[in-house]
């Protein structure tokens, strides 16, 4: 079972050809489409073993190997450390949100960095476990320098990019000496190199930009497992995913399996040296437009703290909300209001996006006309 000679590489036909829709959609999101022509080809039987990988047994040498070729393809993706565990849990992010404190905490004070939704949210969970508090609060910006004035932090967490918001760090935010930082990735995982000096866990939900909902990646220092508080479940034990290789109990063999062919795509498209030209290519095309024309949108986000992969905006006049989404619609552009919670627009623009897709999207903002 050589699952790393396996090549997802995109062929010239398949550059070429366009969708005929553009997927803007904020998570789950566009998976890269010679990935899934690859599942496609073989969901009946997977690589001559008669069967399709959802039919398999996790204790399968097939499925052992993917979640291997998957852990190995991530440290070289990401040039993680041998002291950090690579591992994968279920339960998506809400339930990391409940994780996070649940392994960290130890009787001192979660302090969190709440820069939009994703870490609000995070925060509240974290209350339910223990204590957390709210260092700074940022409103459509990054904090400046963090100073951590919690003498009992366990952790400093920070969302790197807030999905809803579009709000994304450039760098990492500070952490006192000797207190782990912990960063959510979810929706900017694999879209650059990650400084792990700086980090002690980054965990990501997977559905925006490496397989569908039902996998989260947490990668942790070593040292820093083994803290489970007394009361939360087994579960919720990161050290016991890192033990039984991301196998307490029956994992999402098939999200493993579409991770791993997306971590080779991420490998043959250059990898996260190559992945954040891109991505600042194609959120500036949205950026210049927008900025083009203040009399017909607005941005709400610090130019610093602008996302590279979520970029949400206001019509000046929000009665033309249903008339632009219909002309967009026409374009074929899909999946590109805000979230519920902020309304508006919202053009999401994950590593599959082509860089055909903000361009058009550019254009018909530069066309549009109330
Ligand atoms: N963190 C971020 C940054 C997110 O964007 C999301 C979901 N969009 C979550 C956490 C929550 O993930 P889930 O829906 O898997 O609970």
């Amino acid at each position: 079972m050589e699952t790393d000679t396996f090549d997802v590489s995109v062929s010239a036909e398949e550059k070429e050809e366009m969708p005929k829709i553009w997927n803007f959609s904020a998570g789950p999101g566009m998976l890269p489409r010679p990935v899934l022509e690859a599942v496609q080809r073989e969901f009946l039987d997977y690589r001559g073993l008669g069967a399709s990988i959802v039919e398999m047994s996790h204790r399968t040498h097939a499925v052992e190997a993917i979640v291997e070729s998957l852990t190995d393809g991530l440290r070289g993706l990401l040039a993680i450390p041998e002291d950090f565990e690579i591992f994968f849990t279920q339960g998506g992010g809400r339930t990391q949100f409940a994780m996070v404190p649940a392994n960290l905490l130890r009787g001192k004070t979660g302090a969190y960095l709440v820069t939009g939704l994703w870490s609000a949210a995070a925060l509240e969970e974290a209350r339910r476990i223990g204590r957390a508090e709210a260092v700074v609060r940022t409103e459509g910006d990054v904090p400046d320098a963090t100073e951590c004035d919690w003498p009992d932090a366990a952790y400093v967490y920070y969302c790197d990019n807030e999905t809803v918001h579009g709000i994304e760090f450039s760098a990492p935010p500070m952490a006192p000496e000797g207190v782990p930082l912990v960063a959510d990735m979810s929706s900017n995982f694999l879209t650059r190199p990650i400084d792990w000096s700086r980090h002690g866990v980054v965990w990501a939900a997977a559905q925006k930009n490496f397989t569908p909902a039902g996998l989260t990646v947490v990668i942790a220092r070593r040292d820093l497992l083994g803290g489970l508080l007394a009361h939360m479940p087994s579960m919720f034990d990161w050290a016991l995913y890192a033990r039984e290789k991301s196998m307490p109990n029956t994992p999402p063999v098939f999200q493993l399996y579409i991770a791993d062919l997306v971590a080779k795509w991420v490998r043959s498209e250059g990898g996260v040296e190559e992945l954040p030209r891109r991505a600042l290519e194609r959120s500036s095309l949205l950026y210049e437009a927008l900025d083009a024309r203040p009399d017909l949108y607005v941005t709400n986000v610090a130019r610093r703290a602008r996302s590279r992969v979520n970029v949400p905006f206001a019509l000046r006049n929000p009665d033309d909300l249903a008339d632009f989404i219909a002309a967009g619609e026409r374009e074929g552009f899909r999946q590109f209001t805000g979230h519920a919670s902020v309304g508006g627009l919202r053009v999401s623009l994950y590593n599959a996006m082509p860089l055909e897709g903000p361009r058009r999207f550019a254009e018909f903002l530069r066309a549009w006309r109330p």
